[in-house]
């Protein structure tokens, strides 16, 4: 937050090449601005500049993005920064360097920050979920909480296939085979699951392509009314962060393999 009277100058005030940071150097190329002013500080004309709109967010995206430190449900930044606190970190001679030249302009502290324990997993629904014992009574609020999304005959979906045996052959776009079966998200031995998606980008980024594959894509058509369950939604549940189901949901979904398991019992439910 910034303090009350604190304006934000439109000066190009640092540039790229006032750093010594590879990256603090190379974020500031992306966000800066590319002009052939000579810089106020390090005189370089070839630099991209950095107003102080433009520092805040090489700071924040540096610093306080830069130190997201996942643990098994959520993520916290090890680092934030405020124009409240002075500069209390330890790094090393070179980045401290940078840091101070930032500090001066647009009068910013770096500090550890202590996480706010939900951010970390500490959300009742969540610790109900990961919970064998009470998994089933939040599943049900989950489904009764969330939208219903229905697919008709005239939606369309897509299901792409990397280098398929026989593209021409009709199973290569159905769920996967048994053989690859527990290996997704919501899939079990007993409930094969077909992943598909509306947004063709969504598929290319799902089947982590390269250039080398030969992709094959299918498109779909409900042979009857689908029912889903829109777990993308945001749910307004007036929760505080640590009853919040759908920062649970949230959660779930950006957590790892070892989360598959509640995934699957909510496919299952369905
Ligand atoms: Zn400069």
């Amino acid at each position: 937050m910034l303090k009350k009277g604190y304006t934000i100058s439109k000066k190009n005030s640092l540039c790229s090449d006032c750093f010594q940071d590879e990256g603090l150097k190379l974020h500031s190329l992306k966000i800066g601005i590319n002009n052939k002013e000579r810089c106020d500080n390090c005189h370089s004309m070839s630099g991209y500049k950095l107003n102080d709109e433009l520092l805040w967010k090489l700071s924040y995206d540096f610093f306080v993005k830069g130190t997201l430190h996942k643990v098994d449900y959520g993520a916290a930044p090890v680092i934030q920064c405020n124009d409240k606190r002075e500069t209390e970190i330890t790094v090393s001679l070179k980045l401290s360097k940078d840091i101070n030249l930032i500090e001066k302009i647009i009068k910013i502290g770096f500090f550890y920050y202590g996480p706010r324990l939900w951010m970390l997993g500490e959300i009742e629904p969540l610790k109900e979920l990961i919970n064998k014992k009470t998994r089933n009574n939040i599943i049900q609020k989950i489904i009764q909480a969330y939208p219903i999304k229905t697919l008709c005959q005239n939606d369309k979906f897509y299901r792409l296939r990397i280098n398929p045996i026989k593209e021409s052959n009709h199973d290569e776009y159905d769920s996967p085979p048994k053989e690859f079966l527990k290996s997704g998200r919501f899939d079990s031995k007993k409930l094969p699951i077909l992943y598909a998606s509306q947004d063709v980008e969504v598929c290319i980024h799902e089947c982590r392509v390269t250039v080398e594959d030969e992709l094959y894509l299918a498109t779909l058509v409900p042979s009857k009314t689908l029912k889903l369950l829109d777990l993308t939604e945001i749910v307004e549940d007036n929760e505080s962060e640590f009853e919040s189901l759908d920062l649970a949901i949230h959660m779930l979904f950006y957590a790892g393999k070892y989360s598959y398991n509640i995934s699957r019992n909510i496919a299952k439910v369905l």
